[in-house]
């Protein structure tokens, strides 16, 4: 079995017993462990603050561009071997792999992309200001990125994705990262940290890893550093909450967890390609990474008038649905990562159907192929409610497995938003649409309430990526229980890790410090 060291301090250590056996969902069995126990997470910071921090922040743009570039480089040559260790250590079918791997490069390459069109090594933010009626005496802002570490945290469902889409933002800012996947599937992350180390591509003291418990590395945290949190609502809570955390203000961003929800609108008839492209988006999010997705579809709001075809069509592309081995070909969907998150969907399911009925499975395995019950299977499992008031805590439990819920609406625009924003803040909803009106009502109505919104028509059917996929160009977060984060965005993603700071003085002197 394979023991996980810590990349810290600029070199790979090792904590001490007792350890953490992390598993093959597919099988149970133990495959690797790893511990944090008496490792120097206050040296460990230090050294990422005061060595990698300035060379970053002596790199123009353009050359941290080229570092990602490096390291994405560095990371696909070994993509093979990565997508296989995702399906060993994660359930992951090839598909399912690919979406985590390749995201985290694609969205390395996409930012390294963005550093090479950037000059200089800080930003100039809007125009000279006039400051009194002597125009020498003016102002002006510029973002500059701060001189601490960021801290990244991530949960278990994205551990190539995760650290890549977290520290392409940061170092393009100009900030070291130490990253922390979660322990249960940090076999991946490890694995990339090892090929980037060894390639060699990555400064001293820029990049980090933590494999295990996060320990008291939090209470080491300094006013210049920032948090990056993805993972629970209570976790985020917790974080949020650290006296030190607190006391030093440091910068902390929170992606929990949110009841994503598609709307079919009234309009759209079986036949439509609008209609076929709502039903292969419920599908795929149900499917991909077995529903472990925090974009995933959870809530089904469907016209009381269509229900009956929804529900029928819906059935019969779950029944399709081969779950089992993800190394065999052919398996559309693998397990859940681990047994705790086994057992968290069972009671979730449990929980839904107090409430609802089964229309698909049961929240049990199921039929599997290639695999026995001694993984950690759920089949693809949905439930229906009677109405939006009458769900129990449909609009409140993320179940996060292969599991979601139809709810009927009266097909107004004004009843869609109003059970969709009953989540109470979402990362990410979709409407099926193809009136004009339908669509900007429930969109301007949902808007406050998401980070972002999806629409979904019969002209985009052959392009839509669909809600679940999370795009480098696009903001990534969500309001209220999504946790009030923010990331990505293209340039967006990078002001978490940077100071605004606004300058005046006489205006020649403060023309030229602002001019990147
Ligand atoms: P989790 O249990 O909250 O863990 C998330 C991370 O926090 C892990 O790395 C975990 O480390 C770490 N952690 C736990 N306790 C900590 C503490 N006291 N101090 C510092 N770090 C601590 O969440 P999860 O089960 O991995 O992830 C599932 C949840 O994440 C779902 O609710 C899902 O919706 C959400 N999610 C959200 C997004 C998004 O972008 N909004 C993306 C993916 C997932 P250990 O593993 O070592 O405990």
């Amino acid at each position: 079995m394979e023991t996980l060291g810590s990349f810290l301090a600029g070199r790979w250590q090792a904590g001490a017993a007792p350890t953490s056996t992390l598993h093959d969902p597919t099988t149970g069995e133990a495959i690797a462990e790893t511990s944090t126990r008496g490792l120097d997470f206050g040296e460990a910071l230090r050294h990422a603050r005061d060595v990698g921090g300035p060379t970053l922040r002596a790199m123009t743009f353009a050359e941290r561009g080229a570092l990602l570039s490096a390291m994405a480089s560095a990371l696909h040559e070994h993509r093979d071997e990565l997508l296989a260790l995702s399906t060993r250590s994660g359930g992951n079918t090839r598909g399912d792999a690919k979406f985590d791997v390749d995201g985290c490069t694609g969205t390395m390459a996409w930012y390294a992309k963005l550093g090479s069109s950037l000059e200089g090594r800080f930003f100039g933010d809007g125009d000279l200001v006039p400051l009194s009626r002597n125009p020498r005496f003016i102002g002006a802002h510029v973002k500059v990125p701060r001189h601490g570490v960021a801290i990244h945290i991530n949960a278990f469902n994205f551990p190539a994705w995760g650290f890549g889409e977290k520290a392409a933002c940061a170092l393009l800012a100009g900030m070291p990262v130490v990253t922390k996947p979660a322990t249960s599937t940090a076999v991946l992350t490890h694995r990339m940290f090892r090929i980037l180390t060894d390639s060699g591509v990555v400064p001293d003291g820029v990049l980090s890893l933590v494999c295990g418990s996060a320990g008291d590395m939090l209470q080491h945290v300094e006013a210049q550093d920032v948090l990056a949190f993805t993972g629970s609502a209570d976790t985020g809570m917790f974080i949020r909450g650290l006296e030190t955390v607190r006391r030093m203000g440091v910068r902390v961003n929170v992606e929990a967890d949110s009841l994503n929800a598609a709307v079919l609108g009234p309009d759209l008839d079986p036949d439509s390609e609008g209609y076929q492209l709502f039903v292969r988006e419920v599908l795929k999010d149900l499917t991909q990474k077995a529903g472990q997705k925090c974009t995933a579809i959870r809530r089904i709001f469907v016209p009381r008038e269509s229900l009956e075809g929804v529900r029928d069509d819906l059935r019969r592309g779950y029944a399709g649905v081969r779950v089992g081995d993800p190394a065999v070909k052919g398996v559309q969907m693998g397990p859940v990562a681990t047994a705790s998150q086994l057992k968290d969907v069972r009671e979730g399911v449990a929980a839904l159907a107090a409430h609802g009925r089964f229309v698909h499975g049961d929240g049990g395995p199921g039929e599997l192929v290639g695999a026995t019950d001694e993984g950690y299977f759920v089949g693809p499992t949905l439930i229906e409610v009677s109405g939006i008031d009458e769900g129990g805590p449909v609009h409140d439990l993320e179940v996060f497995g292969p599991v979601q819920t139809i709810v009927p609406y009266d097909g107004s625009a004004e009843e869609a938003v109003r059970g969709v924003s009953r989540g109470q803040g979402g990362l990410v909803a979709s409407v099926y649409t193809d009136d004009k009106r339908f669509a900007a009502d429930v969109v301007m109505g949902l808007a406050p309430f998401h980070g972002r919104l999806h629409i979904g028509s019969s002209k985009i059917a052959d392009h839509s990526t669909g809600p679940g996929t999370v795009l480098p160009q696009l903001i990534h977060g969500g309001p209220g229980r999504a946790g009030g984060g923010e990331e990505l965005g293209g340039l967006r993603g990078l002001d978490f890790y940077m100071q605004r700071t606004a300058i005046q003085g006489l205006k020649p002197l403060v023309q030229r410090i602002v001019t990147p």
